[in-house]
């Protein structure tokens, strides 16, 4: 089996700000339903590099999956970061850069819904595609609170007041600059909050920002189902490796049976017989009875030819997130779900082994 990554060529650049630029790739002809994406979810890149070969990193789609327009990223430059700086200093019209098909989980379930939106710096970016799609496709109103060092930092500045102009019923955008009014505090974001109790709420920044807003939330008991976040980090490793290795190493795991009681990464016992398995994907159902205790779900799914989505593969993204729907899986790595996902039992599959008998879950 192919891994799915594509070439996809550049068909636009544009500065947005200083530090801060979009580019847009050509969806490609031989696959554009590979291509569909909801607002909010994000491509992998491949950027080349001299030391590592490849440096994969996340970056969120701004555009909005309705427009028909090309499929644009904005990356902006973290100080002294390799892969942002070469994308903004390399990439240019009629190049070409290798990607992994959107995925992603930080998206609105309707369009319809209500949203308050946070953003905070180039966290704007899944918030700007939120907010196109659904003024495009849904009905309900939008606020947006956007945090930034200050004015000139601002992406997609013309673009919300254009927006905000054009949909004076449905969007409000308040901008926060820290050069004016300081870095918003919890008592004044829960006093923003206060009208919008009953909306969905999306916030993506950095960290401190992003804890802020949660906490704030949470004190005004948003519940779980109405509060999604997106984490901004850099992939540790290669997901656009070669397929046949990693399966090749899943194997050579299960084949390296000393008698012994099996142990995980982690040194604790895991099953030592084989597991049933029920996987619900796209639609579909897969049913299997001989998933290895030692295999994690994903590369037991390739093995048997399912095509689960993934990205970074190391528990860093949430392109692989699973809902569990019976039994119990233990992650051997993870990143990016916090307690109360994992309450929601929302798991990695990237980095999942069974701890049960039978274990039955959704990508959905
Ligand atoms: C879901 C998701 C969505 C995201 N969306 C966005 C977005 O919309 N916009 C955005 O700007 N960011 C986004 N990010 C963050 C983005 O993925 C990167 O983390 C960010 O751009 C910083 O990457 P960087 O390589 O520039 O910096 P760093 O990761 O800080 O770069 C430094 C790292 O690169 C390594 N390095 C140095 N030189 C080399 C070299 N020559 N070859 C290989 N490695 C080297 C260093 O060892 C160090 O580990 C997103 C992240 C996630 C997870």
């Amino acid at each position: 089996m192919d891994i799915e990554s594509f070439l996809l060529n550049v068909v636009d650049v544009v500065d947005e700000t200083a530090d801060a630029r979009s580019i847009s790739f050509e969806i490609p002809a031989e696959a554009p339903e590979k291509f569909v994406y909801k607002p909010g979810q994000f491509l992998t890149v491949a950027v080349p590099s001299d030391q590592t070969g490849i440096a994969a990193r996340c970056y969120s789609l701004s555009s909005s999956p309705h427009d028909g327009g090309p499929l644009t990223v904005t990356v902006k430059r973290t100080v002294d970061g390799y892969a942002s700086n070469w994308i903004c200093d390399n990439l240019k019209v009629g190049d070409t850069l290798r990607v992994l098909p959107p995925s992603g989980i930080f998206s609105p379930a309707s369009l319809d819904a209500d949203l308050l939106l946070f953003a905070g710096g180039s966290g704007v970016t899944p918030i700007m595609s939120i907010t196109r799609t659904a003024l495009d496709q849904g009905t309900g109103k939008i606020v947006v609170f956007y945090a930034n060092r200050d004015e000139k930092s601002v992406i997609f500045a013309d673009e919300f007041t254009r927006l905000a102009a054009e949909n004076p019923e449905r969007l409000q955008v308040v901008h926060w600059l820290e050069s004016v009014q300081g870095i918003p505090s919890p008592e004044q974001v829960k006093a923003f909050v206060m009208p919008y109790l009953d909306y969905n709420a999306f916030c993506c920044g950095p960290a401190p920002y992003m804890k802020m807003v949660t906490t704030v939330l949470r004190e005004l008991e948003f519940p779980r189902e109405r509060r999604h976040q997106e984490k901004f980090v850099s992939l540790g490793g290669n997901p656009f490796g070669d397929i046949e290795e990693l399966r090749l190493a899943a194997s050579e795991i299960a084949d390296n049976d000393d008698g012994n009681e099996p142990e995980d990464a982690a040194g604790e016992p895991t099953l030592a017989g084989p597991v049933k398995l029920e996987v619900e994907l796209d639609g579909e159902d897969h049913t299997f009875d001989d998933w290895d205790p030692k295999v994690k779900l994903l590369d037991f799914l390739e093995s048997k030819g399912v095509k689960a989505p993934y990205s970074c593969r190391e528990g860093e993204c949430s392109a692989c997130a699973i809902r569990l729907l019976e039994g119990d899986v233990r992650m051997l790595h993870n990143d990016v779900l916090d307690s109360e996902d994992l309450d929601d039992g929302i798991r990695l599959g990237c980095q999942s082994v069974p701890l049960t008998d039978t274990v039955r879950v959704t990508y959905s």
